[in-house]
């Protein structure tokens, strides 16, 4: 027997139907009825994390405050539940394998055969379990990435199968997301697809207990009853998923279909209080009935994927909704940002973010955004490499620093006003050894961020392997470039502002990450706020 109840969220017919919201609505609405919830993502990939894939593959790298690189789901369920998740909650193949491995070379596993069965599948088990075990969870939502019928997430569905068989069904239950489409020749709904995505998972040894059907058009009666018929599952236990306008509308949506309710009844737990929205649902409001528009323009190089700048892009919902603002993002390339159209390109926007990025490609357009926004005083937000092109910017056109640069970009810069962090200099391997996570940063009192947070220290994730050469302070500070955010233990320069401009603020860290629907991040409300104010002025 067990005490923490896992629920495992498997996914059918395709990919991309966003288990990742389903997930994370159920757990909003458990948590609302009162029950402590926590969610982990299991990812079939043999990447140790997805710290070292390029965002076109996965979207974007989400960190947690204890510095896991991991995927933009658990970005998802921290701005659902608005708890904090870490490392456990993010478990890949290339973990499970490398654990499994250095075990075997320890020489743990006594001269036994180590095979996929029991080894790799125990392991899994192990990593579902740990997240609960610390007992701060009653029930444990499991996202298993991926495709049923995947040859890589095998595994996990064995893992799946074996612990609903050792902790009984109604420890253990499984949730089912796939697609009904539309064929629009014939005006129908069609659920072939569903059923034999459920029969694939039946060959792999697993009944699914609730079928979530993601569609474009309402289901029948009718449509749910054969479903359930040719499935094995309860009528009741059929969940429309219809498209909706945001995200943050699905749990509303879940819970009219009793999702919360169903999974419940089949954990054998109470259904609780009834769930407590209304922060949840004033937040909707005013998503809803925004009052201002603004239009801010987001220059960054994987703009063609715009789960690439996943958090960004919540983290401008939430801080547009707490400014009942619509906010209009447009996505722009640096790459296709030249010295012959930037003004023409940047024209009209209330506000401007250089977002952050490794490497050379598009590094030039996004320094003439950041010129352009600091003499146009146009709103400026520059995040990590972001802020680090509004130093690089300040040193050439204001400093007379001919050729300053990142010597990430050109390592022979004739002024490094970007420079390696001293403790990246012994580095040599890729995955995991950025500054990476939670550091404390001491604001500058009466500072536009000082503003925001309203508080003297503040703590924030980071991702880099760069820093402001703390060599040029000074030169900074006399021409009017202030660091307004230092870290109290090193002195590095975490935020720089400009204060004879309107609101012009460069962070080395990612303040998207931390934004949640019931806590939008204050950088970002301040940054909206002072786009509506340019736009009321201009
Ligand atoms: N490439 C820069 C660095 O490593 C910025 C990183 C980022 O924007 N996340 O410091």
């Amino acid at each position: 027997m067990t005490d923490v109840k896992y629920i495992f969220v498997t996914g059918g017919v395709t990919s991309s139907l966003g288990k990742g919201i389903i997930s994370a609505s159920l757990a909003k609405l458990l948590q609302a009825r009162g029950y402590s919830v926590t969610i982990q993502k299991l990812d079939p990939y043999i990447n140790v994390d997805p710290g070292t894939l390029n965002p076109y593959e996965h979207g974007e790298c989400y960190v947690t405050v204890d510095g896991a690189e991991t995927d933009l789901d658990l970005g998802h369920y921290e701005r659902f539940l608005n708890v904090h998740t870490s490392q456990a909650n993010n478990v890949t193949t290339g973990r499970i394998y490398q654990s499994v491995i250095n075990k075997e070379r320890r020489g743990d596993y006594l001269g036994k055969t180590v095979q996929v069965i029991p080894h790799i599948t125990d392991e899994i088990k192990r990593s579902i379990k740990l997240v609960g075990s610390g007992g701060s969870y009653e029930i444990v939502i499991t996202e298993i990435g991926g495709t049923v019928g995947d040859i890589e997430s095998l595994p996990y569905i064995e893992a799946v199968r074996q612990l609903r068989w050792e902790l009984g069904p109604q420890n253990c239950i499984v949730i089912h997301l796939t697609l009904v489409p539309f064929l629009h020749a014939s005006g129908e709904l069609k659920t072939k697809p569903t059923q034999h995505s459920v029969k694939m998972l039946l060959e792999e040894g697993i009944q699914p207990d609730v079928l979530v059907l993601r569609t474009e058009h309402p289901l029948t009666e009718d449509l749910r009853k054969k479903v359930a018929l040719f499935c094995n599952v309860e009528a009741g236990a059929v969940v429309e998923s219809i498209d909706v306008s945001t995200i943050y509308e699905v749990p509303l949506r879940m819970q009219k279909e009793m999702l919360d309710q169903t999974v419940l009844r089949k954990m054998g737990l109470s259904p609780g209080a009834e769930p407590e929205l209304e922060e949840w649902k004033e937040f909707l409001r005013k998503l809803k009935n925004p009052a201002h528009r603004v239009r801010i323009a987001l220059v960054g190089k994987y703009v063609e994927l715009a789960d690439a700048y996943k958090s960004i892009t919540e983290a401008f919902v939430h801080a547009g909704a707490a400014n009942e603002t619509a906010v209009e993002l447009t996505m722009i390339h640096s790459e296709e940002i030249t010295e012959g159209n930037y003004r023409e390109k940047l024209e009209g926007f209330d506000g401007i973010v250089v977002a952050p990025g490794f490497g050379s490609r598009g590094i030039e357009g996004k320094i003439l955004t950041v010129s352009y926004a600091r003499t146009n005083d146009v709103p400026f937000l520059g995040i990590c490499l972001g802020m680090q092109c509004a130093v690089i910017e300040f040193a050439r056109n204001v400093l007379g620093m001919e050729g300053a640069h990142s010597t990430e970009i050109n390592p022979k810069a004739k002024h490094p006003v970007i420079d390696l962090m001293e403790e990246q200099k012994s580095v040599t391997e890729k995955g995991g050894t950025m500054r990476l996570g939670s550091y404390k940063c001491e604001l500058l009192h009466g500072s536009e961020s000082w503003k925001c947070y309203r508080k003297e220290e503040i703590s924030e994730r980071h991702r880099h392997r760069y820093e402001f050469n703390n060599r040029y302070l000074a030169d900074f500070r006399n021409a009017g470039m202030i660091p307004c955010g230092t870290n109290p233990q090193s002195g590095l320069v975490e935020i720089i502002e400009i204060p004879s401009h309107r609101w012009f603020v460069g962070v080395q860290f990612h303040p998207e990450y931390s934004s949640t629907v019931l806590k939008p991040h204050p950088l970002f409300v301040g940054f909206v706020r002072a786009c509506i104010k340019s736009l009321n002025n201009s």
